[in-house]
């Protein structure tokens, strides 16, 4: 296969975040071109990166030098060093690279992110904190906050729902969840009617808004 301009991706900083975005990207099958400051990283990544090449991301002129016009998509995996990550950002956005996605570790550093041109800032720490609240305090399994306050969650069924339809429960009335699909334990999910029966042990798959979907898990 291969691939467009479209499918390759640039990485920056393959520290924790950067090197797990570029291993996954390379096991979806894009090509990703690597960069960090580091020679050690850039060693150890070289047998596995299409492209992983030793260089200072906020300087423009170096960033020309590896190709980066090439791209039309970068991740900015730098966090700790808030300068770097900024001045980065900034170059990228001078440098005309159209979708520019890159790690905050502050509210603070994400908008100024934003100001310096990324598209798209995303808050590892922060969004898994979140979740992992959720999933020691009530039945959810897994918790997925999409924007706009709307949140998917895998969640094990209320006692009490055991046996019925799920329009005798009535979920939706109560709290205003749709239950999306039912999994009984050891077969795969279905997609849920109305007449499904919820089997003993079950564990559902609800959409709702953040709220909703809270509330719901809250309850046994
Ligand atoms: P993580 O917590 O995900 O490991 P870090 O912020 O600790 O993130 O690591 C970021 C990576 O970015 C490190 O490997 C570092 O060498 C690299 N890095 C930092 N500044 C620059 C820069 N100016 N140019 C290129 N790479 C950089």
């Amino acid at each position: 296969k291969s691939p467009t301009a479209d499918e390759n991706v640039v990485v920056i900083g393959l520290g924790r975040f950067g090197g797990q975005v570029a291993a996954s990207l390379l096991r979806l099958g894009h090509e990703v071109l690597g960069i960090d400051e580091d020679p050690k990283l850039v060693q150890q990544w070289s047998d596995d990166l299409t492209h992983v090449v030793q260089a200072d991301a906020t300087d423009e002129d170096a960033l020309l030098q590896v190709g980066i016009r090439e791209f039309s998509r970068a991740v900015v995996g730098i966090g700790t060093d808030i300068e770097a990550s900024v001045l980065t950002v900034l170059a990228l956005s001078e440098l005309g690279i159209r979708d520019i996605w890159a790690k905050a570790i502050s509210v603070k550093h994400g908008k100024i992110l934003r100001s310096v041109g990324a598209h798209h800032v995303i808050y590892p720490e922060a969004t898994m904190g979140e979740r992992v609240a959720h999933l020691i305090t009530s039945r959810m399994l897994d918790f997925i906050e999409l924007d706009d306050g709307f949140a998917i969650a895998k969640t094990r069924a209320p006692g009490d729902t055991v046996g019925r339809t799920l329009a005798d429960v009535g979920l939706r009335s109560r709290y205003g969840v749709t239950v999306v699909g039912v999994k009984a334990p050891g077969t795969d999910f279905v997609f849920a009617a109305p007449d499904t029966v919820v089997p003993g042990k079950a564990v559902l798959i609800v959409a709702g808004t953040t709220d909703q979907v809270e509330r719901f898990a809250a309850t046994t």
